[in-house]
């Protein structure tokens, strides 16, 4: 958790941008629940927890940034709500999700096992690939253990 700070405090550093205790309560609250896909508000909620002096502003300002330094990705799984996820350090690429069309769960896959299509959609369509995005729809196996239960 510390080096994972001392490690984005760098990346801030590098932009010209210091890690103020505002940013770094944010930085905190996104590392601790690093797999939840927050939004905004619930950013701000869990921040407020520990820094009640924290505004929703100083908040959405701080995961903008961070968004611009590709520190963390802003994405939206289709509920019109923006939610920001930590990008795994070293990734080339964002990492996939399994989001699960009874319960709502959110899972992720961090292996890209997309080269062979990022070969063919540069070679065909002549495109540099940067990122990508990639949500499957569908059932979990927990979801799918349930309704073999039944
Ligand atoms: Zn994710
Ligand atoms: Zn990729
Ligand atoms: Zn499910």
């Amino acid at each position: 958790m510390e080096s994972r700070i001392e490690r984005i405090k760098q990346q801030l550093h590098s932009a010209s941008y210091k890690l103020t205790p505002q940013r770094e309560a944010t930085v905190r609250v996104l590392l601790e629940h690093e797999e939840d896909h927050l939004s905004a508000e619930d950013v701000y909620l869990l921040v407020k927890e520990k820094s009640p002096e924290i505004g929703l502003a100083t908040v959405y300002r701080t995961l903008e940034l961070l968004t611009e330094l590709k520190i963390v990705d802003k994405i939206n799984f289709g509920d019109g709500v923006s939610r920001y996820d930590l990008r795994q350090e070293g990734a080339a690429h964002f990492h996939h999700h399994l989001v699960c069309m009874e319960c709502g769960s959110v899972d992720e896959i961090q292996e890209d096992l997309l080269e062979d299509v990022e070969e063919i959609v540069e070679k065909q369509w002549n495109f540099k690939i940067k990122d990508h995005r990639l949500t499957f729809h569908g059932i979990c196996h927990r979801c799918q253990d349930k309704e073999d239960k039944q």
